[in-house]
């Protein structure tokens, strides 16, 4: 919206939601200024308080006044997503890219790069995004303050390069990204990359994601760790398993059989599995953990197959959904390792499933297009 307004030739938001406000009728002022108020920080399509209807209606009446075209201004602004992250993390959509909400940062905290302000007039929607630290455009760090202690953020800063409260130049308060930084903003902004995965963009920020959950929980930055790691990758993964695994049948005092998978490898595939996608053909952490586990357990004869797992964990690993694997139980395609008192799968987590017959039934009966073992023989 802000580059509408700079489009229609306003230097100032509030003046611009004004001059709109002129236009549309008495009784809809209070209406058009919960959609539109004249601060920008507080006017947000994704919390909006208005019902969808309200908002596409708002939407459509400010692309009128703008002389814009509604479906283009429909494509770039973020909506909720349709599908969740794992641990059913919710997501933002904007032009056919899902990314994890957690990563849209508030509206008054949104840094900038002075010298795409000054080129064009306005600022990337990118920014918006926690793990985009640098422009790579000019390859420099995005700017959160000036030299004069003020905060900078993309609504203050409106469409200007100097700063909104001293009026210093900001340009000449950049600093050059490390490459690493570069590096990941450049691959996050979905240009190719030699040394991380070529998967689709939101996969990409579903990398991410699960790299935050899983790999570096407490961490708000990833950066450098991020790109090593997956340069690493997948070996990195597979040491972690079986390290985990020897951890787990060194510290245990019960056999193989009555380990469980949540026990040696914690909430590895409740993690991994959506990234927002499960098919193996897009969703790389779980295709290597599916390869991981295929070869150590069928080609190795790993005791890691006598790991109890349960309907969950097994209707990941199938890329199925828990009722299926219901019916596959009473079809007898899928065995459990006790006998059921009767032939209703109670309860999802009980660990009623060995890991090696979940495998066994899914080469031997449950491959599909998008998840089946040709994928596991490729790199990414
Ligand atoms: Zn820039
Ligand atoms: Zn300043």
């Amino acid at each position: 919206m802000l580059r509408v307004a700079r489009g229609n030739g306003y230097s100032n938001f509030s003046t611009f939601v004004d001059s709109l406000k002129s236009d549309v009728p008495e009784s809809e002022h209070e209406r058009f200024g919960s959609f539109l108020p004249k601060d920008i920080t507080t006017a947000n399509l994704y919390h909006a308080q208005l019902s969808s209807r309200r908002r596409v209606e708002m939407l459509r009446q400010f692309a009128d006044l703008t002389g814009c075209v509604f479906s283009e201004l429909i494509d770039i602004c973020l909506a909720r997503g349709a599908v969740t992250f794992s641990k059913k993390r919710a997501s933002l959509y904007r032009q056919g890219i899902t990314i994890p909400l957690s990563e849209l940062i508030p509206l008054n905290e949104v840094p900038v790069c002075p010298l795409c302000l000054k080129e064009n007039g306005y600022g990337r929607q990118i920014w918006h995004f926690r793990s985009y630290t640098a422009c790579h455009y000019h390859r420099t760090s995005l700017l959160s303050s000036c030299h004069c202690g003020a905060t900078l953020s993309m609504s203050e800063q409106d469409f200007s390069e100097t700063c909104h409260v001293c009026g210093d130049s900001l340009s000449d308060q950049v600093t050059k990204a490390s490459e690493t930084e570069i590096m990941v903003s450049s691959w996050l902004a979905g240009e190719p990359s030699e040394q991380l995965p070529q998967v689709a963009d939101s996969h990409r920020w579903g990398l991410l994601h699960w790299y935050k959950l899983y790999v570096l929980p407490d961490s708000d930055k990833p950066g450098t760790q991020f790109l090593s790691y997956f340069k690493a990758w997948p070996e990195v993964l597979f040491e972690k398993l079986k390290a985990d695994y020897a951890k787990a049948s060194e510290l245990s005092v019960i056999t193989p059989n009555e380990m469980t998978f949540k026990g040696v490898f914690g909430e590895l595939l409740m993690l991994s599995c959506r990234l927002p996608g499960s098919a193996l053909a897009d969703n790389i952490v779980l295709r290597d953990i599916v390869r991981f586990l295929s070869d150590e357990v069928i080609e190795n004869g790993s005791p890691i197959g006598e790991l109890a797992i349960n309907s969950i964990e097994a209707a990941i690993l199938l890329n199925t959904t828990t009722e299926q694997i219901a019916s596959l139980y009473e079809q007898g395609i899928l065995q459990t390792r006790i006998r059921l008192k009767n032939s209703e799968i109670t309860t999802l987590t009980s660990p009623i499933f060995r890991l090696a017959d979940v495998l066994c039934c899914w080469l031997t009966s449950y491959q599909s297009d998008t998840s089946n073992r040709r994928y596991l023989v490729s790199r990414w």
